[in-house]
């Protein structure tokens, strides 16, 4: 049975797969599908209702779309939707332009930009809004977080699994960064892994 998921990232499609193993996923590339609408939404809900509708109408079979960012508290939870689009302080909503910078440099920036807050709250979370979307009218909604703290320098950014911004979350329970636990360890704890469970637990209940 085919899944599709609304994304580009071949790293979501593989901690997916990871878990939803009963099921095929495909990304829209996978078919040579020209895929990026405008994620307009203000929520990481909304946009993941966005993506999940889009595919949909183009593929007309059960989708999951997720959404979701790293969330700073001192940072009034920002760069939260704009995580991808995040370019530093002066463009923490992205560039006018569009035009993004690496993730290293985006790592680099956060951590000053907290740094430069003045607060000592160094807590930060990830959110990932997941919508299943059968039919029309027929769609399913998890939405979970991952707690963590933004480590103190960019020097101590360590590890190298997962993806994005995981060098340089440090979860205090592990002595780790997110980058340096296993790919089944993030599974189990992560925004994305729990969410994905509840739409595992959505699917089996069901018929599709
Ligand atoms: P999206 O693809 O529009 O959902 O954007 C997600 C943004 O949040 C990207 O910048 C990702 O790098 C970041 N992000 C989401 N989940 C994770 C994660 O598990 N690890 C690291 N970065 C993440």
């Amino acid at each position: 049975m085919i899944l599709y998921l609304a994304t580009g990232n071949r790293h979501k499609q593989k901690e997916m797969q990871e878990i939803l193993r009963d099921y095929e996923i495909r990304i829209p590339a996978d078919d040579g599908i020209d895929f990026n609408p405008e994620e307009t939404g203000l929520t990481f809900y909304e946009n993941s209702m966005i993506k999940a509708k889009a595919l949909w109408n183009i593929v007309r079979k059960p989708v999951i779309a997720d959404d979701s960012g790293l969330c700073v508290t001192a940072l009034n939870d920002e760069p939260g939707i704009y995580t991808s689009r995040y370019a530093g302080p002066d463009f923490v909503h992205g560039r006018p332009d569009g035009s993004k910078i690496s993730q290293e440099e985006q790592n680099r920036l956060l951590i000053e930009q907290l740094n430069t807050s003045g607060s000592k709250d160094r807590s930060c979370h990830y959110t990932c809004s997941i919508v299943l979307y059968v039919a029309k009218d027929r769609f399913f909604i998890a939405q979970e977080t991952f707690e963590g703290e933004l480590i103190e320098s960019i020097d101590k950014a360590a590890g190298t699994g997962g993806f994005g911004y995981d060098p340089i979350v440090y979860l205090p329970e592990y002595g780790k960064t997110v980058a340096e636990i296993t790919a089944e360890e993030k599974n189990k704890i992560s925004h994305r892994g729990k969410a994905v469970k509840e739409i595992a637990e959505f699917l089996k209940q069901i018929k599709i």
